[in-house]
């Protein structure tokens, strides 16, 4: 039997085509892929198929530079770059993107046959001669695969750090954190020695490389031993993660209304660093840089959005069950935010700042209820969104095909482990 000859050496301008002249067996559709621009075209003595070369666009690159250095014959890199403005301006070429240049061979004959493009990794726009010699071009979306993709592991110092040394990907870290954003205080409560399981959905191409995360579907994390699973589910109102007894995670007030924020002064007496006694500080101190975006902390209306003397600028949010939000110190409001809106939880409504009486930029954060302030650290209001009925049988049979499918990627999982899990299901469904 005859061996395939070997691959040509990327880059070697001296390649023998013949090398795949003489041995159709081995390559029937005459098919190659050369991935570079160097190698020589013009000597084949004879060559029935296709030759396709990708070429790398580097700095100050033209298209037509490209493919005119690519052997393409000036008139025809004119006409295929004409047909393919209909579908993609050829200045949104980027540096480093790749660009597929394919020769067809008859006989001695060797004629530029298509270019192809991918703007974005959903798309490909292809630019080919038809039979009459014209060029058309025809954009084309890709299709992916979706796989399941399981990931399990101690935190050593991090979540994120942790998660990302256990193959997770950043937005998949970054989904975690604001789901368990209304069940954890990540600054506090996390504890070298706890875990996380994560199962996730991952697009990848014909290779079975990951082009793109999609939906986290499950996560547990495994705070000083409590476990905290959630689960992604869709129901009649839209997306939302669910605790084992159908109950949402989300609480009318998230914990922090603030992105990373290091908590530098706790809700209770304190010492006044200005005032010089102690006094109650009646709110949580959040240190972060003059800048950072403030959050909605719930949906409500703004009721206060103004100077309010040692508060500084100052917003007040009025929101559902008689609790209302409080935030101090901003250097500014966001742009357009005016007294009487509505506004959805997570919503930007300014920026942290020093105005006022304040030793430094920090978010004075404050919650009231029924007019009082209270501790937003110990404040737990749950939404009360409980799936039901027909949502609840829905909600079960699928948390039972994602365990089963989490374990199945994981399997390593102890059977003693998931016993425990399901005791603890109905623990807290008291
Ligand atoms: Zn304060």
């Amino acid at each position: 039997m005859a061996a395939r000859p070997s691959a040509p050496p990327s880059g070697d301008a001296a390649i023998s085509t013949s090398s795949f002249v003489d041995n159709d067996q081995a390559d029937p559709l005459g098919t190659i892929l050369v991935s570079s621009v160097a190698d020589s075209l013009v000597e084949a003595p004879y060559r029935f198929g296709e030759e396709r070369r990708a070429i790398t666009v580097n700095s100050g690159d033209t298209l037509m530079a490209l493919l005119t250095g690519a052997a393409v014959p000036r008139q025809d890199a004119y006409q295929a770059i004409e047909a393919m403005e209909e579908a993609f301006d050829p200045r949104r070429l980027r540096v480093g993107q790749a660009v597929e240049v394919t020769f067809s061979h008859e006989g001695t004959d060797t004629e530029f046959a298509a270019l192809a493009i991918e703007p974005d990794v959903d798309t490909q726009v292809i630019v080919s001669r038809s039979e009459g010699g014209a060029f058309a071009v025809e954009e084309l979306t890709k299709e992916f695969e979706t796989r399941p993709v399981a990931a399990r592991g101690s935190i050593t110092s991090s979540l994120s750090a942790s998660s990302a040394a256990a193959g997770v990907p950043y937005p998949v870290v970054m989904e975690l954190i604001r789901a368990y954003s209304y069940a954890i205080d990540f600054q506090r409560d996390i504890q070298p020695g706890d875990q996380f399981e994560v199962l996730f959905d991952q697009e990848v191409d014909e290779n079975g490389d990951a082009v793109r995360t999609k939906d986290v579907r499950f996560a547990m994390l495994t705070v000083s031993g409590e476990e905290i699973p959630i689960y992604r589910f869709e129901t009649e109102h839209g997306v939302d993660y669910f605790d084992r007894s159908g109950e949402s995670i989300r609480r009318l007030l998230m914990r922090t209304p603030i992105d990373g924020a290091r908590m530098s002064s706790g809700f209770g007496m304190r010492h006044h660093p200005i005032l010089g006694y102690s006094r109650m500080h009646r709110g949580v101190d959040f240190a972060a840089p003059t800048g950072t975006p403030i959050y909605a902390a719930g949906n409500g209306v703004v009721e206060f959005a103004a100077r309010n003397s040692g508060y500084g600028n100052f917003i007040r949010i009025r929101h559902n069950a008689g609790v209302k939000t409080a935030y101090a110190h901003l250097n500014a409001f966001e742009s357009g935010l005016r007294e009487g809106q509505r506004v959805s939880q997570g919503d930007v409504i300014g920026y942290v700042g020093t105005t006022g009486q304040s030793t430094g930029p920090h978010l004075h954060y404050e919650v009231m209820r029924n007019g009082e302030q209270v501790d937003p650290m110990s404040l737990d209001l749950p939404t009360g969104d409980v799936l039901e009925g027909q949502e609840r049988e829905r909600f079960e049979t699928y948390v039972a095909s994602v365990d089963r499918q989490f374990a199945n990627l994981v399997p390593d999982r102890q059977v003693a482990d998931s016993s425990q899990r399901s005791a603890n299901a109905g623990s807290n469904e008291d």
